[in-house]
């Protein structure tokens, strides 16, 4: 029978029809001939100002010089050719009800691997070596004017909003604090001063004991929210309650990239062509008043019902986040015992 669940604390509802569910066919990865992330077409991009490489066994932060593009390297990160907010936005400004303001900016492109391969083919050393990169940009970004706030995900397939196959993440700015930061640590803050204690830690604590667990290492614990939006979503959580990704330790990165290792290998095997979302949430560097328990968010896309949720904000969701995590830790627990 179709049951309707709440989000642990935002005003967001699913209803639960559990429904046949199939595996989509892997596609094969595009051809990376004509690649612009790919090593070999540097030139194609916009000049890097961060790129990580391995020279003589040690790894260097370096840049690109106008017709002096860094080879060999490890992570890459460049402008964005489109940019969805820019530091030239036009400084035009109008009042309620036609409220506007430019939209500045800045918008990067985190080429994940020197590779033409998916995110489930990104092993741990090069996740410690992305998110070491994605730290150290997200916090020279801060430092910036009009940044209220930097946006960290990632789309994997044309379902997800992808529009090229090389694995790369994406870091941008905001002028504003996105609705769903804001939400969240209003729930949180209105938590602290009636309970006295962190939610996201409590719900951490409960969904530890229950069916809907996912991962477990020393730093973090992966877990399908009660209310999944979509088939397959799960969080990932530090245990101990932390307020910021850009202050995690070198350590909690191994622990982190492991993690994330594995759920993206189990949930390939698991639903197939593997097209998804990461959404990093953290708290705003600038205002103190406004934290969170920092935790990424990951959305599979399975395709289905966006026309339902864009009109009524209520998702539909075929498989309960209990038979998903079962999926994905029966494979995981697979994958761990061949190495
Ligand atoms: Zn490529
Ligand atoms: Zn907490």
């Amino acid at each position: 029978m179709p049951e309707l669940r709440k989000d642990y604390f935002n005003e967001r509802f699913v209803i639960l029809k559990r429904g046949e569910w199939t595996a989509r066919q892997k596609k094969k990865t595009s051809d990376a001939k004509n690649c612009i992330f790919c090593p070999g077409n540097e030139s194609k991009t916009p000049l890097s100002d961060l790129v990580l490489a391995s020279r003589h066994g040690t790894m260097l932060k370096l840049s690109d010089m106008p017709e002096e593009y860094v080879q060999d390297w490890v992570v890459r990160v460049i402008p964005n050719q489109f940019p969805a907010v820019s530091e030239d936005s036009p400084k035009k400004y109008s009042d309620p009800p036609l409220y506007s303001e430019p939209a500045l900016g800045y918008h990067y492109i985190v080429i994940a691997s020197p590779k033409h391969v998916n995110f489930e083919d990104v092993d741990t050393d090069q996740w410690v070596n992305v998110l070491s990169i994605v730290q150290d940009k997200a916090r020279w970004l801060y430092a910036k004017k009009n940044v209220a706030y930097v946006a960290i995900f990632l789309n994997q397939g044309r379902d997800a909003g992808a529009s090229r196959a090389h694995a790369h993440m994406q870091i941008m700015t905001l002028p504003v604090l996105p609705p769903t930061i804001e939400k969240e640590s209003r729930a949180v803050q209105k938590a602290m001063r009636t309970s006295g204690g962190c939610p996201m830690c409590q719900i951490i604590e409960q969904e530890m004991k229950g069916s809907r667990k996912f991962l477990e290492t020393e730093a973090f614990f992966s877990f399908a929210p009660q209310a999944s939006s979509h088939p397959f979503e799960f969080w990932v959580f530090p245990k101990a309650h932390q307020i910021s990704f850009l202050k995690a330790s070198q350590k909690e990165i191994m622990d982190l990239a492991r993690v994330l290792e594995l759920s993206f290998k189990a949930l390939a095997k698991v639903i197939g062509d593997l097209q998804f979302n990461a959404i990093l949430h953290t708290s705003p560097e600038k205002r103190t008043s406004r934290q969170i328990h920092w935790h990424i968010e990951v959305y599979p896309r399975l395709g289905g019902f966006d026309g339902f949720e864009r009109g009524t904000g209520i998702y539909v969701n075929t498989v309960a986040p209990e038979d998903a995590v079962k999926a994905l830790r029966d494979v995981a627990t697979k994958i761990l015992k061949g190495r």
